[in-house]
């Protein structure tokens, strides 16, 4: 009874369900680039740890090349953290941190290992006769093409990038970038890069999910999707962005805060913060739907 009373005022203190991420689906081609914005809390860090295998979904699945694959983490899906110091462990030196999985999965064999791990110390930027220093004697961007050549050391498909460059000085950002570029060209790496920098991802992405609360809002390529966004809450990501020619050099945040995931509202998510929301958005959510070529969006006015 007491139970019943509290659910009824809202103040019922069981397991409550959270859906951090809802009925996305999405695909990634090889050496693509699929893009992933929204503003904090709103699953683009839940969706990416889905599909590096570090957190499993309640229900849904992946396909590789078309046939149903395990959930779990892959080595072919690898993912790069935005800290790259505390995902490298502190104890080990730069040489076994690089060197330490493919040994371990027999990518490569012991007599080998050096020269292996020379080499993707080149690749990634990294003087080798820094094999044996440790984590913290390096800078943040060093750090981070550690990250890098490790994730390539075990030979991934895939690199999840979670806000990868978003800690770093904006030069280093531009020498981490292209060096996630030239690996797409030369290793046809496909990449899952979340971000909420919205000018890194028209740079870098071929494609754009946008997610709002958990749900994908718009999807399209990076050139259309900046240039003539059609969903309200893309618009409004957009026109926060400084920009020159519109006189306006600041950034400006969404109006209205992101609901807590905990209690959505109802129909379309974003309908308290939509300046264009109707009684329907209120009570029935939009399906994310073609609206274009090679475009879609989930909003009842499109
Ligand atoms: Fe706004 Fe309604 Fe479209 Fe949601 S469905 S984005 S509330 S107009």
């Amino acid at each position: 009874m007491l139970s019943r009373t509290l659910a009824r005022l809202g103040l019922a203190s069981g397991p409550r369900e959270v859906k951090a991420v809802d009925g996305v689906d999405f695909r990634l081609g090889r050496g693509e680039v699929l893009g992933v914005v929204g503003e904090s809390g709103c699953g683009k860090s839940t969706l990416g740890r889905m599909v590096a295998g570090l957190s499993t979904p309640t229900s849904g699945e992946v396909l590789q090349n078309g046939t149903p694959r395990a959930v779990t983490q892959g080595l072919d899906r690898q993912m790069i953290f935005q800290d790259p110091f505390s995902s490298l462990n502190p104890r080990k030196r730069v040489t076994d941190l690089i060197g330490e999985a493919p040994m371990v999965h027999r990518i490569v064999d012991p007599a080998g290992l050096e020269s292996y791990v020379t080499a993707l110390m080149e690749r990634c930027g990294i003087d080798p006769a820094f094999r044996d220093r440790f984590a913290h004697q390096f800078s943040g961007g060093q750090r981070q093409r550690i990250g890098i050549a490790r994730a390539l050391a075990v030979k991934p498909e895939v690199l999840v990038c979670d806000e990868a460059i978003s800690a770093l000085d904006v030069s280093i950002q531009a020498q981490i970038v292209n060096l996630f570029m030239d690996l797409r060209d030369e290793l046809n790496l496909a990449y899952l890069f979340i971000s909420h920098d919205l000018g890194v991802m028209r740079h870098l992405a071929d494609r754009v999910l946008v997610m709002y609360l958990g749900r994908v809002v718009e999807e399209g390529s990076a050139a259309a999707l900046f240039d003539t966004p059609i969903h309200p809450y893309t618009r409004a990501l957009v026109e926060a962005v400084p920009r020159l020619d519109r006189r306006r050099t600041t950034f400006q945040p969404v109006p209205g805060e992101i609901p807590s995931p905990l209690n959505p509202p109802s129909g379309c998510h974003f309908h308290p913060r939509c300046p264009l929301a109707t009684a329907r958005c209120r009570s029935e959510a939009p399906v994310l739907r073609d609206v274009a070529p090679g475009r879609r969006a989930a909003c009842h006015l499109v």
